[in-house]
């Protein structure tokens, strides 16, 4: 067994960081304050290659592998959750949708500007009456000669009101040759006729994320922008999302190793009763168990990852990288708050905005329930 990142890994991982720590990390609260969103960084992430990793040159992507582009969420992460996140949305779900399943031609003309960082893909699944229980959707799509018609509502897209994002891989209703229902997939692109971004949400943290509801009213597009076999859209979304569980799994090491690593700083510098914070056990053992946590999350979802490069089973292990990985970093988070005292609680100190932001990660993607329904299915004898 071997644990050891490979030298190419190691060597994308430094530049990352670096990246992240110079470049993102200095920005974060300000991006978090105004709800802009870095434009220039997503220039500069793209420049690096970030969004295309795991996929081959010929369609902008990198050629390396899902352990590198897991390393890299982290690293983003660590400075910005919102960013970090992105990489999961844009490449883990949406461009690997485009990847695994799509036409030649879907994948040059829709995953080669993903992949380059030129624009930016959305994945919309949630629907008002359909969250968890994700096959109940009403979306429908009917084949009017060469033209999809959608009609239907997506609720809570990531980054769909970017001002580059071009697309959103949306699940409909469909009938299949004997009139069947079925769901299908679709690359709806943002400017098809139909497609309607209602106003953005107002959330709690991840202000940088344009999130909004899309509305398909007679949303017209072309019949070959059907993403993969007809009857199988549901089963795709499903297989993505694993992927996309191991990334949020990523994000939230990210974020947990951002508040030990503030926590260590504050910890080491603050005085009460003579001496530095960090010499009181209670303080201390809480730094440890953070290692601990952060040390398993970044385990597991390391070993997912690799699991999906070596084109092995991984539904466990994504399962587990995305609900320890969550539960975690909430739990970290707060601990963060409480070493920092007072100061914790305050919008200038780093540890307040990562607990309110860590939050969402138990939710999307399926949220814990969801996964210990995903453990308890294998659990049952499925595995
Ligand atoms: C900021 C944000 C961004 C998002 N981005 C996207 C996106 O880009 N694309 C997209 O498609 N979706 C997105 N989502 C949606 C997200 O994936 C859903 O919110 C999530 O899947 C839960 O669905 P729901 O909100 O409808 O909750 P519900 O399914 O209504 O669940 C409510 C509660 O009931 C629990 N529950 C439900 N069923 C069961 C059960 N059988 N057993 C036990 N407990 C159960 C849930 O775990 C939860 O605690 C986003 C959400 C947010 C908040």
């Amino acid at each position: 067994m071997d644990f050891d990142l490979t030298k190419e890994q190691k060597m994308i991982q430094k530049e990352v960081r670096h990246f992240a720590k110079t470049k993102i990390a200095p920005r974060s609260e300000e991006l978090e304050e105004t709800g802009e969103y870095p434009y220039d960084l997503l220039e500069e992430m793209a420049e690096l290659g970030l969004m295309g990793i795991p996929f081959p040159e010929e369609y902008g992507g990198m050629g390396s592998d899902w352990v590198s582009m897991h390393i890299c969420i982290e690293e983003i992460s660590r400075a910005d959750l919102t960013l970090g996140a992105l990489l999961d949305v844009t490449t883990s779900v949406v461009g690997q949708e485009i990847f695994a399943f799509g036409t030649e031609e879907q994948k040059k003309k829709f995953l080669v500007p993903i992949a380059e960082g030129k624009k930016i893909g959305a994945f919309g699944l949630t629907e008002p009456d359909s969250g968890s229980d994700a096959g109940a959707l009403l979306t429908t799509s009917v084949l009017e000669g060469d033209e999809w018609v959608l009609n239907g509502t997506k609720q809570f897209v990531t980054n769909i009101g970017l001002e580059n994002a071009s697309l959103v891989i949306a699940a409909a209703l469909a009938k299949d040759s004997k009139g069947k229902e079925i769901v299908s997939t679709f690359i709806v692109p943002k400017d098809a006729p139909g497609f309607q971004l209602s106003t953005r949400y107002k959330k709690m943290a991840w202000k940088g994320s344009a999130t909004h509801e899309v509305i398909f009213k007679d949303c017209r597009i072309p019949k070959e922008n059907l993403l993969g076999h007809p009857d199988r859209g549901f089963a795709q979304h499903l297989a993505v999302l694993e992927t996309g569980r191991i990334s949020i799994g990523a994000v939230a090491v990210g974020c947990a190793q951002a508040c030990l690593d503030e926590s260590l700083r504050y910890a080491k510098g603050r005085k009460q009763f003579g001496r530095p914070i960090f010499d009181f056990q209670a303080v201390n053992f809480k730094l440890a168990d953070m290692s601990v946590g952060i040390e398993l999350a970044r385990t597991a979802y390391l070993k997912a990852a690799w699991l999906k490069d070596q084109g092995r089973a991984h539904t466990f292990e994504a399962a587990v990288a995305k609900l320890y990985g969550s539960e975690m970093v909430e739990k970290v988070a707060s601990d963060a708050v409480q070493i920092h005292g007072g100061y914790g609680y305050m919008e200038e100190y780093p540890v307040s905005r990562y607990y309110k932001g860590v939050k969402l990660l138990q939710i999307v993607e399926g949220t814990s329930e969801v996964q210990r329904m995903v453990l308890a299915r294998l659990l049952r004898g499925k595995r």
